[in-house]
């Protein structure tokens, strides 16, 4: 694939845009480069030395509006970040976007600068996410500036090389609307199209065609999280993005034992971000941009919304039947039978009174084994029973759809640690295991532990 330092969005109305001339920084060092993945994308040989030479350059930073905890902010944007290139031509394109670059126009009072860690903690968590086979954002290199950044304390500053299908997020479509900008939400719409979901079907509504693809790969991503324990934490509408890729890993975490109410982020002191919340707020978020897309819809507004929610309505059907079929492949199930909704929620419930390890529980499970005698067991191997698969079956769909290795709190802590100081061993072998969670052979590794009370991890911080 080509690397281009021009912009296509760049060919936007200037309202959603500003391009920035990008600054050098003291010392760069590469802390982390994904070879494999600049391989995959058939980067050139010099990626990295035409990447890491940013400073000078024209970056370009976005500008989106969003609802941060449930409050609007109407002027958000790019305040640490900026696109550097983009790879790819004509079918399959990536933004490259730098993290932790410096003040944009929209920095507010923010100094634009990021830290080490929490540069290597989104590099490690996307990683995983690909490991996992879950749309994601990837993290193509992690830089150290070589000056230091100023949190609570002074800290490694660094940037992150992230790749994402483009940046457009649920709070860029609000940018546009709250400004009533009409013509630039049709050219954002059309230009998120071209880019990602490709034409609508003849005779169906371009936008209200946008609506639906956008509803349907948020609902099979939030499966997807719930599915190996994952919470965002940010879920904000400038946190979600159109492309259906998961996005900005703040203080997001992998469960150890399971609880649905469980948060990590100590900003989200009302829980509106909890595990099991989570399809609802995707869904308050879709509907926010079901609202900003209105006038996309019909000039008539009452039309229009009658348009935006029947597409709404099949947000949480669509997300619960993806949910209950990836616990159910979890549990060695092939085929979704009408009484097997209440059968997942007995088997969380089991899990939550239990105090399971979320990724574990599954791992300990065996269809062959006849010692385990508690009547969830039962109730289970009555339900394997009554399927037409043999327990063989039932233990390679269960092998696939059960990861061995998720990014634990407590090892991705160690690995930042380690890495602040200088040893990145850590950090270089969590991650290269990382790309193989479902690899049998890491059964036993002391990766798979949960953490002990001294190394367990009760809150993530946005460290920013
Ligand atoms: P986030 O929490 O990363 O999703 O960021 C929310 C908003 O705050 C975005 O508009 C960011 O660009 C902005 N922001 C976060 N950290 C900084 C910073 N250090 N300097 C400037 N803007 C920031
Ligand atoms: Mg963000």
């Amino acid at each position: 694939m080509s690397l281009s330092f021009t912009h296509s969005y760049a060919s936007l109305p200037p309202i959603l845009h500003r391009s920035l001339a990008l600054e050098p920084v003291a010392a760069p060092r590469t802390v982390i480069a994904n070879l494999a993945l600049a391989k995959a994308l058939n980067l050139p040989a010099n990626w990295q030395e035409t990447l890491l030479n940013f400073g000078g350059k024209q970056g370009l930073a976005m500008a989106y509006a969003g609802h941060q905890f449930g409050g609007f902010n109407a002027q958000l944007g790019d305040g640490r970040a900026a696109l550097l290139a983009e790879i790819g031509s004509g079918g399959e394109s990536f933004d490259v976007h730098l993290k932790g670059s410096g003040a944009t126009p929209f920095s507010r009072n923010g100094d634009g600068k990021a830290t080490l860690s929490a540069m290597l903690r989104e590099y490690i968590v996307s990683e995983a996410f690909a490991g996992l086979g879950i749309p994601t954002t990837r993290s193509l290199a992690v830089v150290a500036t070589g000056e230091p950044v100023y949190r609570e304390r002074a800290e490694q500053g660094a940037v992150l090389f992230r790749l994402a299908k483009s940046h457009v997020r649920v709070g860029t479509f609000q940018y546009l609307a709250v400004r009533k900008d009409i013509e630039a939400l049709k050219s954002l719409a059309d230009y998120e199209m071209a880019r990602n979901f490709g034409k609508a079907p003849e005779g169906v509504h371009k936008y209200l065609w946008l609506l639906e693809q956008v509803i349907s790969r948020q609902a099979s991503l939030i499966a997807q999280w719930m599915s190996v324990g994952f919470i965002h934490g940010v879920m904000n509408t400038d946190n979600m993005q159109l492309a259906g890729e998961t996005i900005d890993f703040g203080p997001c975490a992998f469960m150890d034992v399971f609880h649905p109410q469980k948060v990590f982020s100590s900003i989200d002191h009302g829980g509106r971000y909890a595990w099991d919340k989570q399809p609802v707020m995707a869904l308050w978020n879709l509907t926010r941009l079901a609202e900003a897309m209105l006038p996309l819809l019909d000039e008539d507004r009452a039309k229009a919304i009658a348009m935006a929610e029947t597409e709404l309505e099949k947000f949480l059907p669509q997300f619960e039947r993806e949910f209950e079929q990836r616990f159910l492949a979890k549990l060695g199930i092939f085929e979704r039978h009408e009484s097997d909704a209440d059968f997942v929620a007995a088997t969380l419930q089991h899990m939550a009174d239990t105090q399971s390890d979320f990724t574990n529980f599954f791992l300990a499970l065996n269809p062959d084994a006849t010692n385990e005698n508690s009547p969830w067991h039962k109730t289970w191997k009555a339900r394997l029973a009554d399927q037409p698969q043999t327990a063989a079956e039932a233990t390679m769909l269960m092998a696939r759809s059960n990861p061995l290795l998720i990014a634990r709190n407590h090892r991705v802590a160690e690995a930042l640690k380690a890495a602040e100081v200088g040893d990145l061993a850590p950090l270089e072998r969590l991650v290269a295991v990382l790309k193989h969670p479902f690899d049998q052979a890491l059964r036993g590794s002391d990766l798979t532990t949960p953490p002990n009370e001294q190394e367990e991890v009760r809150q993530t911080f946005c460290g920013t």
